[in-house]
């Protein structure tokens, strides 16, 4: 099975003039059969790293890996075989659905596209029973489908590349809430019975919590914590991380009210100096201005990128 792996990912774009470095060396993997969940609040580059991740933006610096080998940027011609098995589901299910073709067409074309033969009706119904859905819908209209169902079929079409890897850019923000749990499921679902790999993108650390075995928080560019999930959400050790949990509304009655973090996310086109999140960080230290922390070692499998956490002793063997 095949494993994701970005190295030192950068995505640099030119807005007015100015260099706006959107992902700023990203390292991350997602392992085969596994859940990643990358959080951040919105601006914070997921989406950009989501389309360098597949192939739809050309890194300006590093590399992404499908089962070791370099991820072609999507050019104009077709993408290579291998790298079909690389798919992106993206937020909003009723845009990237042809709302004049039956939905039963619609994978049978998908089928076509990404493995060059004919799909029968039952690798539609297949399909569809693969994302929870009757056989029945591949007669229906995406306009006759709740959300829940679109974003369904978003992933059956999906599907029909027979993908190694999803990466689910912000994929149940465009639901209503009673869908948004059934369709992250589904990933986890997918990844546990098919082995596929999942990079989940979300501003939603409460879903992510329930689905992923680790979670990647990014903050302008940069991921500055990375860890299984229980231990990102029990312990977070980054001060962005421990706002982003605090955020969320505790169900256990603890009466924690849910507490926002001051401030927006900065421009990317004029980083703060130092650590990006000083301005905002209610435990910055002086040093904080001027010194750029990097993701360190806590654990063999946790990282935070945060100068407080550089007294700890080293990981043994790192
Ligand atoms: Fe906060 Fe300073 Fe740590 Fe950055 S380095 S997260 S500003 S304490």
């Amino acid at each position: 099975m095949s494993e994701l792996e970005l190295r030192g990912v950068e995505v640099t774009y030119r807005r007015d003039g100015r260099a706006v470095r959107a992902v700023d060396g990203v390292d991350l993997s997602v392992a085969p059969g596994e859940v990643v969940g990358l959080v951040g609040e919105s601006g914070c580059g997921k989406s950009s790293l989501a389309r360098a991740a597949v192939g739809l933006l050309a890194p300006s610096a590093g590399e992404v890996l499908l089962d070791g080998h370099a991820v072609a940027p999507l050019r104009r011609r077709a993408r290579p075989a291998a790298q079909r098995r690389l798919q992106l589901v993206f937020q909003d299910p009723y845009s990237s659905l042809n709302p004049r073709r039956r939905v039963g067409r619609q994978l049978s074309d998908a089928v076509r596209l990404a493995t060059g033969t004919t799909a029968g009706s039952a690798r539609v119904a297949e399909l569809l029973e693969l994302v929870g859905l009757d056989p029945a819908m591949a007669q229906r209209y995406p306009h006759e489908l709740s959300g829940g169902q679109r974003q369904r079929i978003a992933v059956a079409r999906a599907l029909a590349a027979e993908p190694v890897q999803l990466v689910a850019d912000e994929p149940i923000s465009a639901l209503d809430a009673s869908a948004q749990a059934q369709v992250a499921d589904l990933f986890v679902t997918l990844a546990r019975k098919l082995g596929i790999g999942v990079l989940f993108i979300s501003h939603d650390l409460a879903i992510v919590r329930e689905i992923a075995d680790r979670i990647a928080v990014m903050y302008l560019g940069r991921v500055v914590e990375i860890g299984p999930t229980a231990q990102v959400w029990d312990r977070p050790r980054h001060p962005y991380t421990a706002a982003l949990t605090a955020a969320v509304p505790r169900a256990d009655g603890a009466g924690t009210l849910p507490q926002d973090l001051p401030g927006d996310v900065p421009d990317p086109a004029a980083p703060p100096s130092g650590c990006h999140f000083h301005p905002r960080c209610p435990l910055a230290i002086d040093d904080c201005s001027t010194r750029d922390p990097r993701l360190l070692d806590l654990t063999p499998d946790h990282a935070a990128a945060c100068i407080l956490l550089e007294d700890e002793p080293a990981v043994p063997g790192r």
